[in-house]
């Protein structure tokens, strides 16, 4: 540009000459010499001008391209500098100024920026600039530094030694690779972590093809890097425990909330089942999915390594007890070696409303439930032939040598472990369970009739209500003939009237005085047949029949309490009705049908007791507490039935207005023998009498059991001793007669 510049100017200069030089000439050759000059000083103005002009535009465009270059050295995080050895200068690029963290100082010595480099590298530097000089080379090196505002870096230089006029310059790059260093740190350091991590580590790209597993992984399934590498993890072994619905699920969740976290049943490449507690993250960048990762470790079993149970071949992975087949199978061969004199109990048992934990918490939430039941009763049926888990919500439990008697206070107590409510993280979850009981050789001659008959039972039981046990016969087989009958019959029976009621006295352990009956259902069919309460009531109660009958006995109760309160209206009586559980399920027809009756018969009114077990109070609602209480308000009182064989909990029964606690007659009938249920009468009586509820002891037969209860405090009694139910004439005339107040148990002394 400049060039071209003055090259315009000389040609100016050329026309000028060769136009103005003949005017002048003309006009007098005494001015010859002074318009050249002129000329020539005002172009060499004229230049000078052009060359300023030149200079500042030049300038100008270098700052514009240095503004530039120094931005784009900012953003790679460069600089640079160099060093005159001889003359001692050291110059850098704004680059470098901005990397130490310093306003740009051209008097700042290269010693002055050495000092910010670590000590330890220091030496290195030095030497290695030195050996450059010596020998006309580069260098390369990384150091750590610390800024002017005192922030680490690390820092790259690349540099050399450029030899120019017998000078020696030192001309150099530094690049800020703090952040890459930190990155590649921190990869290194995750790297170690997860490739000797004891859980495994399996990532995968968007297609959920696996890039990656640690030597965990590989551990622990059995897998080879190569093997998997490509595979998705849906392509390996699957234990084929849970549904396309459960993986939907997951990846629903993942989706969702990009994180998955729970237990799972997986397949080893051996074939061996194994559970783990797995977390599965999707993982992001900007928004764009990378791919995903799962991080999981194998669950040992409770009691011995699942593994070993896994090797028998014989044991549910998820609880631990026998699976189905190998259940099955215990039961087939322990009939076979079985005397046929031997009984042999199957008791089968199914979760209520099982369905209602798996939808509200989750399958992994319902499955550990299903674990803690199964350790509960692991422990408790310790002495069982074997316990096992049949599938879903379902257990069996074999036992040999255990009577009718022992049977049923087996089942109580399994329905006991249910009392105590199983926490699942922060929930507690309250559950009950029905249980359907099938004997050999009585009910059937092979497992597989066993399985079934129980199985009958059990769907029976489920129907009487929540928490019911109940023992096979032809007549509760749903499909059998006979049990149609039975319910034919009971259809007819309420058509009939046929239920009427029985009465037992109770008699004050005090004096002998009655202080009240309990109302005991019987049946006498259109054969003149007497069928027993243990047959009918649990299948009145599997129905509403429980309902319709109950209001006909009660409107006998009502008028039997209302007849002795005439006879005698100053004495204090109760007679007490039993309560179904779907009684309470239909609260304003019970509270409907109890202000009818006590409409019918006023004079009943405070002789009536409701008796309920402590099983309907587990599943309380505020629902349950207000008709108790509406109740209580019509003069009603409440005893709680067969008190110890459930939750029996004195504390928990003061939530409601309980008035009664009716000892069961298990631990009343053993109070000779056993010295634990001694305790526990003995027990009961002292802590009830604390919190202000009556005793009443149920089952009394002897007069022994009668003086020991009388000795520890026991309020009432009911029993064969004093009298076994009778009908409401014998009632009437025991209670005017009061036989009881005579009777040697109140006077004398003996002691047991
Ligand atoms: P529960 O309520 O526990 O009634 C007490 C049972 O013990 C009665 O059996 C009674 O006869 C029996 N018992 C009383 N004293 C003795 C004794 O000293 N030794 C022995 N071995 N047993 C004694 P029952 O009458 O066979 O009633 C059986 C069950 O049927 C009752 O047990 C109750 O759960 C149910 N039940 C009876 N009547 C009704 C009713 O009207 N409604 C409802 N929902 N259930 C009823
Ligand atoms: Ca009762
Ligand atoms: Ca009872």
């Amino acid at each position: 540009m400049l060039a071209a510049g003055f090259f315009v100017l000389v040609i100016i200069h050329g026309v000028f000459h060769w136009w103005m030089e003949p005017i002048f000439v003309a006009k007098g050759s005494h001015f010859g010499g002074m318009p050249d000059m002129v000329a020539d000083t005002l172009l060499f103005g004229l230049f000078c001008l052009y060359a300023f002009w030149f200079y500042r535009r030049s300038e100008r465009k270098r700052d514009k391209y240095q503004t530039l270059l120094n931005a784009s050295e900012s953003m790679a995080g460069t600089g640079a500098w160099t060093y005159d050895v001889r003359g001692k200068s050291f110059h850098a690029t704004a680059g470098l100024w901005q990397i130490i963290e310093k306003e740009s100082d051209p008097l700042h010595s290269i010693e002055a920026c050495l000092s910010m480099v670590d000590v330890s590298d220091r030496e290195r530097i030095g030497s290695a600039i030195k050996k450059a000089l010596h020998t006309s080379s580069g260098w390369q090196l990384q150091y750590g530094i610390t800024t002017f505002k005192g922030h680490r870096k690390r820092i790259e230089s690349k540099g050399k030694v450029l030899k120019i006029g017998g000078n020696h310059f030192l001309v150099a790059t530094i690049f800020d690779i703090t952040v890459t260093t930190e990155q590649q740190r921190r990869v290194h350091f995750f790297n170690a972590l997860v490739n000797h991590s004891y859980e495994s580590v399996l990532l995968t790209d968007t297609e959920r093809r696996i890039f990656y597993v640690n030597e965990a992984f590989c551990k622990m399934t059995g897998y080879t890097k190569a093997e998997v590498i490509g595979q998705t993890p849906h392509a390996l072994k699957s234990s084929g425990h849970q549904d396309a619905a459960f993986y939907e699920r997951l990846w629903e969740s993942i989706e969702r909330k990009h994180h998955w976290e729970g237990e799972l049943l997986n397949r080893k490449k051996s074939g061996e089942v194994y559970r783990e507690r797995i977390v599965i993250s999707a993982v992001y960048h900007d928004e764009a999915l990378l791919g995903y990762g799962a991080v999981s470790s194998e669950i040992a079993s409770r009691n011995k390594t699942l593994e070993h149970y896994l090797h028998i071949g014989e044991y549910d992975p998820l609880t631990g007890l026998l699976g189905r087949f190998a259940f099955m199978e215990r039961l087939d061969t322990t009939i076979v070696s079985q005397s046929s004199a031997q009984q042999l109990a199957l008791l089968l048992l199914d979760i209520d409303n099982f369905k209602k934990v798996n939808d509200g918490l989750g399958l992994m939430s319902g499955d550990r439930v299903l674990q803690l039941i199964a350790d509960r009763l692991q422990s408790l049926c310790e002495d069982a032939v074997a316990v096992g888990h049949i599938g879903g919500d379902e257990f069996g439990i074999l036992y040999t040598d255990l009577d009718d008697e022992a049977l049923h206070l087996k089942s109580v107590q399994i329905q006991e472990l249910f009392a105590v409510p199983f926490g699942i993280a922060d929930t507690m979850v309250y559950l009950s369970c029905s249980i359907g009981i099938a004997l050999y050789p009585y009910d059937a001659a092979d497992a597989d009739a066993i399985l079934r008959k129980a199985d009958i039972a059990l769907q029976q039981a489920k129907h009487a209500g929540k928490g019911s046990t109940l023992f096979y016969s032809a007549q509760i087989e749903g499909n059998a003939p006979q049990m149609l009958a039975l319910e034919h019959q009971l259809h007819e029976g309420i058509e009939r009237n046929e239920f009427f009621l029985q009465y037992q006295p109770k008699v004050s352990l005090i004096d002998g005085e009655i202080t009240g009956f309990e109302a005991l259902a019987r049946w006498k069919n259109s054969e003149g047949e007497s069928i027993p309460p243990g047959r009918f009531i649990p299948m009145a109660e599997a129905s509403d029949l429980i309902i319709t009958i109950s209001e006909q006995l009660y409107a006998q109760a009502f008028a039997f309490a209302d007849a002795l309160a005439a006879a005698e209206p100053d004495r204090d009586f109760h007679v007490a009705l039993n309560l179904a559980a779907r009684q309470l399920g239909k609260p304003a027809q019970l509270l409907t049908l109890l202000e009818n009756l006590f409409e019918r018969y006023p004079k009943a009114a405070h002789h009536i007791e409701l008796e309920l077990i402590e099983r309907m109070l587990l599943e309380s609602n505020q629902e349950l507490l207000n008709v108790m209480q509406t109740c209580k308000t019509m003069g009603i009182m409440f005893a709680i039935d067969d008190f110890g064989t459930g939750y029996s909990s004195l504390s928990y029964l003061k939530k409601f207005p309980v008035d009664k606690l009716k000892i069961d007659q298990s631990f009343v009938k053993g109070v000779l023998k056993d010295d634990k249920d001694r305790q526990i009468v003995s027990t009961i009586i002292q802590m009830a009498e604390t919190l202000g509820f009556t005793t009443i002891a149920e089952g009394a037969e002897t007069e022994a059991e009668v003086r020991f209860l009388q000795r520890h405090g026991c309020a009432v009694a009911q029993g064969y001793y004093f009298s076994k139910p009778v009908e409401p004439n014998r009632a009437t005339e025991l209670f005017l007669l009061q036989p009881f107040k005579d009777d040697t148990v109140f006077f004398g002394d003996y002691t047991i």
